[in-house]
């Protein structure tokens, strides 16, 4: 295991009437930042097929400055950042894995940006109820939770509910964090009428408050596309929807976390499918699009919290059909591959099979299989 992990960690902050005006200021300049070098980067391929990387753009800035003075009311990091974030999606562009930069128009609803720790610009108050961001000061924080690493830099944000967040990337020593586990093994089957079902029977019930303050949400959004744009009723409704947004967003994010770590704690191994996320994300049912979205960001959380407690995680491959053979006598079923059949019995052995118990019981053999020390 590597010696640090990098994690980010988001709190909410309560900036005061003056730093919410300098912040947005700010990630007014980033975005012009972005703006006036993107489309220098194009005109000069255009017009002399010359390419200008991150030093060209961030030497050229110092002048850009002093044409445009007010530039020097933004936090310098913070557009150093953004010149950093063109060079990436550039780079993305050219390895073929991204489109071409786009540029970025003004939005009401939300900002962001992110600001560097430079000689420990960024730090708690002695008291732990504020933290000092560059060029904004000391802000009021909630810490939710303790800071466990170095800090690396700050995402700013202010979400279109109207809240304000700070995110911090920390470097985290991995042995400070790691501890042991209760020793079980255990295959998991996600699923869509439960998240998921475990070997042994165990049930995690499916997000049903998501669904329903979903529908809530949709029903919002609904009202809102009807609503004239601009008005005053639909500025009110616009946050609305918003903040039932982000209430999805924080629930979703709370649920797999806390199951992500209750399994990590419990398991010395877990054996999952390692699902094509690719070939599931273009559906567009509601129901399905949340699962899916969630069973990648699930397996995201279980692959760097299963080591820190020194549990492992396998993930069997798709073409190995859980869902289809019993893990009795290793028969292969194809009649199961319809998603309604929920019990069957095995043709060869006899078993009564539990579809997700069975698919279950699958992976985890098929899982311990593929263990490095396997036989
Ligand atoms: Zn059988």
């Amino acid at each position: 295991m590597e010696q640090f992990i990098y994690l980010r960690y988001q709190y909410r902050i309560y900036p005061n009437i003056t730093q919410r005006k300098q912040m947005s200021v700010t990630a007014d300049c980033c975005r012009f930042v972005h703006n006036y070098y993107l489309n220098m980067r194009s005109l000069a391929w255009r017009t002399q097929h010359r390419s200008m990387n991150y030093n060209a753009c961030a030497n050229d800035l110092k002048y850009l400055k002093l044409v445009y003075p007010w530039l020097k009311e933004a936090d310098s990091m913070a557009l150093q950042e953004e010149l950093k974030d063109l060079q990436l999606s550039f780079e993305k562009f050219f390895s073929h894995s991204g489109g071409y930069p786009k540029f970025r128009s003004k939005k009401e609803s939300g900002i962001s940006y992110r600001t560097r720790n430079q000689n420990g610009g960024i730090r708690l108050s002695l008291d732990k109820h504020f933290i000092n961001i560059p060029k904004i000061g000391m802000v009021r924080i909630k810490l939710s939770r303790d800071i466990p690493g170095e800090i690396l830099n700050a995402t700013l944000i202010r979400k279109p509910s109207g809240k304000y967040f700070v995110s911090l990337t920390l470097k985290i020593e991995s042995a400070s964090l790691i501890k042991g586990n209760h020793g079980m093994e255990h295959g998991l089957d996600l699923g869509l009428r439960s998240f998921y079902v475990l070997d042994d029977g165990t049930v995690a019930p499916n997000m049903k408050y998501l669904y329903e303050t979903n529908g809530k949400l949709i029903r919002a959004q609904r009202r809102l596309s009807r609503m004239k744009k601009g008005s005053s009723n639909y500025i009110k409704q616009k946050r609305k929807v918003a903040r039932l947004h982000e209430k999805v967003c924080f629930a979703r994010h709370d649920y797999l976390h806390k199951e992500s770590t209750r399994l990590a704690k419990m398991c010395s191994l877990l054996c999952i499918e390692d699902l094509n996320i690719k070939g599931m994300i273009r559906n567009h049912k509601l129901a399905r699009s949340i699962s899916d979205a969630s069973w990648s960001e699930f397996t995201k959380m279980l692959e760097y919290k299963m080591p820190l407690y020194q549990g492992a995680l396998v993930k069997v491959p798709r073409f190995y059909a859980s869902s289809q053979t019993c893990h009795i006598c290793g028969h292969r079923n194809p009649k199961t591959k319809d998603l309604a059949i929920r019990r069957w019995t095995c043709t060869v052995c006899g078993t009564e099979h539990d579809r997700d118990v069975n698919a279950a019981r699958c992976l985890l053999q098929k899982g311990r299989t593929m263990l490095p020390d396997a036989a």
